[in-house]
């Protein structure tokens, strides 16, 4: 296979980033914008030494799933992976990517899984960082071009509340007349980073939060106005400090510049503080599905001590402690622990406990001192469990683990681990968070043999 060369090739799989899989000379070949069962004249773009990149040059045979895309950066912007295609097609791929995971690495045998798809895929996203950059004529925000870091301004996300865009739109013009510069990372200077928008959906409060490279925030007084002007629901304005390169966005310190240190929103009937640095699922009605599934799983009757790691800000953690006899809640991030303590206050819930600890070293000290629980729950970033977290599950001898997660392929892996120390699994859901994205959720129950 040569590079730049055309050749004909059909679309038999899809990856876990939503890259339709293409076979040439025997040799896999990605693609973007692919849909299931079509036939390609494919450019290549990329020859890797396991797999090779190409594009779309010609349709030869299309699929009926293709329709016209509603976003029109999506070709572009690195955000979203499925406008292309239906919806339906959508939640069949994520539901093949679950399916093949936990099979071929997890050495299950599943022949279906049930996927719950979302009620709807426009403004459900709560949660925005758009990096900022210099354009022609004034600073512009958006989202990454696919594999790079080159800014696609975008003024309007269809995953996205508006009034994020007006937020974003309202920093921009306030940037313009206060001389603000865009941060530059090849030359590390300038001032504005990122522009960070959390919307809470129940309660309409929106928090704006701008990314900066020192803490310094030129006519204040003009950007608040600007933002009280144009967003509705504007409760809280914060600055995060980050000075550092690379690409994590946010800084370690983060400071309030106008109202709340805190939005709030209500989930599963309780109500939750946000606040920046805390974790929040970014799809709130569908997030309450994947609770009640994962409640659902942990069959409590009241009477059950019940461990929930990996717990940010207390939400599966404070819907479990209705329904057990006790609760630990344990999570790495300080500010997240302490919305959780503040939260188990505020909804009354008096059996939940929370500490602030990495999960594995947590789970090893409390199944050295003889902290038994009959459930755990964890809900892990995408790597998955630790080892040390499947050692210490395996030590405290729960009854059944509801393993709530956000990558497939870490817990398919997981789930073969925790098979050989005694745990079967009983069932497993997906349940669809992003749609247009390529992420997939999925919860799991497994029961000690
Ligand atoms: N269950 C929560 C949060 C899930 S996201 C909810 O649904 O809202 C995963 C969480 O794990 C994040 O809050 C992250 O800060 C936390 N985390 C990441 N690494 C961790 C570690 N090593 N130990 C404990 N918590 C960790």
């Amino acid at each position: 296979m040569k590079k730049n060369e055309i050749y004909r090739a059909e679309v038999t799989g899809f990856t876990s980033e939503g890259l339709g899989v293409c076979r040439v000379d025997g040799c896999a070949v990605f693609v973007p914008n692919a849909a299931p069962d079509e036939e390609y004249e494919l450019r290549i773009t990329h020859v890797g030494k396991n797999a090779a990149h190409g594009k779309i040059e010609k349709i030869l045979r299309r699929s009926p799933e293709r329709i016209n895309r509603r976003c029109p950066y999506a070709k572009q912007c690195g955000g979203c992976e499925f406008w292309h295609l239906t919806y339906e097609v959508e939640t069949q791929i994520k539901k093949q990517r679950v399916l093949d995971a936990l099979n071929r690495i997890g050495g299950q045998n599943l022949n279906d899984l049930p996927i719950t798809p979302a009620p709807t895929c426009e403004s459900y996203r709560n949660k925005a960082l758009y990096p900022v950059a210099a354009g022609k004529k004034g600073l512009v925000a958006g989202f990454y071009k696919k594999g790079t870091h080159e800014v696609v301004p975008i003024d309007r996300c269809f995953i996205l509340p508006e009034c994020a865009d007006r937020a974003v739109a309202a920093v921009l013009a306030w940037a313009k007349q206060a001389k603000v510069s865009a941060y530059d990372e090849t030359t590390h200077t300038g001032l504005l980073r990122h522009i960070f928008v959390r919307h809470a959906e129940m309660t309409k409060q929106v928090m704006v939060c701008l990314v900066v490279t020192r803490d310094e925030i030129p006519k204040k007084e003009l950007l608040l106005s600007l933002l009280q002007e144009n967003v509705k629901g504007l409760a809280s304005v914060a600055v995060n400090v980050n000075p550092r390169r690379g690409n994590a966005v946010l800084g370690d310190t983060t400071r309030i510049v106008w109202g709340k240190d805190a939005i709030e929103d209500v989930l599963c009937g309780l109500r939750f503080r946000i606040s920046p640095r805390s974790f929040y699922q970014v799809n709130r009605t569908q997030a309450e599905k994947l609770y009640e599934k994962a409640l659902e799983a942990a069959d409590l009757h009241g009477t059950e001590r019940v461990l929930d790691l990996y717990c940010g800000t207390g939400t599966i953690t404070l819907c479990l402690a209705k329904r057990a006899k006790s609760v630990i809640g344990v999570e790495l991030i300080e500010a997240a622990i302490q919305d959780a303590k503040k939260n188990a206050r505020r909804n009354g819930i008096e059996n939940a406990r929370f500490f602030c600890a990495d999960a594995g070293e947590a789970a090893k000290k409390l199944a050295q001192e003889n902290e038994l629980p009959d459930v755990i729950v964890v809900d892990p970033p995408r790597k998955g469990l630790s080892a040390d977290v499947i050692e210490a599950i395996a030590q405290m001898s729960p009854t059944r683990v509801v393993y709530v997660s956000c990558d497939p392929a870490t817990l398919a892996r997981d789930l073969r681990l925790l098979e050989e120390r005694g745990y079967q699994l009983k069932r497993a859901e997906a349940l669809d968070l992003f749609p247009r994205c390529a992420h997939i959720e999925t919860v799991c129950l497994l029961s000690r043999q």
